[in-house]
């Protein structure tokens, strides 16, 4: 089973640009280290992204490179011809992903290097504040056993969630390891644990809304208008 859920366009723009707070970054580092597709997509954002800091003139640039990029991100995400479908459930096993050197940095090890908190019977957080000028955003990382629901709660901005182990399942949406789940809207929702796995799985969380307009500023300053 490969990877069928990923950031968006914006996030990956942002995160390219150095504009994301440190927990969504850390975890888009995490899922670059995870995800072949969005690495290759974040190489050529980077390259763009460095040519306009330049101020190098549109006609500078590559007209071919500058399309090709704007076809890649409208292009649909590869999933190597397999599809999550109801019902079935991502073998995180096979997947065979390493445990991502950015979380692993940040914990001083993999998974069992996390102090565990007890929430309620079958869910354990632990939470990482990183306080910032835009007030403190965090990185919650759950454990939770199958069937479990995990709790609801509501987000004033952007969430984002990576699972690591197991199977969550999110709305409409089949999580498994490697997958992203990019919530930018105010809401309330309640993951669900799917599968015989226990699940874990880190979020990303912040109560300003990020920046997501950043793809008609690149191109604004690509193309004068
Ligand atoms: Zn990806």
């Amino acid at each position: 089973m490969s990877i069928s859920h990923h950031p968006d366009d914006a996030t990956l723009m942002s995160f390219a640009a150095g504009t994301l707070s440190e927990p969504f970054a850390i975890v888009i580092a995490s899922h670059l280290e995870m995800c072949g597709h969005c690495r290759e997509t974040n190489r050529s954002l980077a390259m763009l992204g460095g040519a306009v800091l330049e101020g190098a003139a549109p006609e500078e640039l590559s007209a071919g490179a500058v399309a090709s990029l704007l076809a890649r991100l409208d292009e649909p995400v590869p999933v190597n011809g397999h599809r999550i479908v109801k019902g079935q459930l991502p073998d995180g096993s096979a997947r065979g992903h390493a445990f991502p050197e950015a979380l692993t940095r940040l914990l001083g090890g993999g998974l069992d290097a996390i102090k565990w908190r007890h929430v309620v019977p079958g869910v354990e957080d632990r939470l990482i504040k990183f306080p910032n000028r835009r007030g403190v955003h965090t990185l919650r990382f759950l454990r939770a056993i199958p069937g479990k629901e995990l709790p609801e709660h509501a987000h004033s901005g952007s969430e984002l969630t990576l699972v690591l182990h197991g199977a969550l399942r999110d709305g409409g949406h089949l999580l498994g390891p490697g997958d992203v789940s990019d919530m930018d809207d105010e809401g309330t929702h309640s993951p669900v644990v799917e599968g015989a796995e226990t699940c874990v799985c880190v979020f990303a969380n912040e109560g300003a809304s990020r920046f997501k307009q950043l793809k008609f500023r690149v191109l604004q300053k690509l193309i004068g208008i």
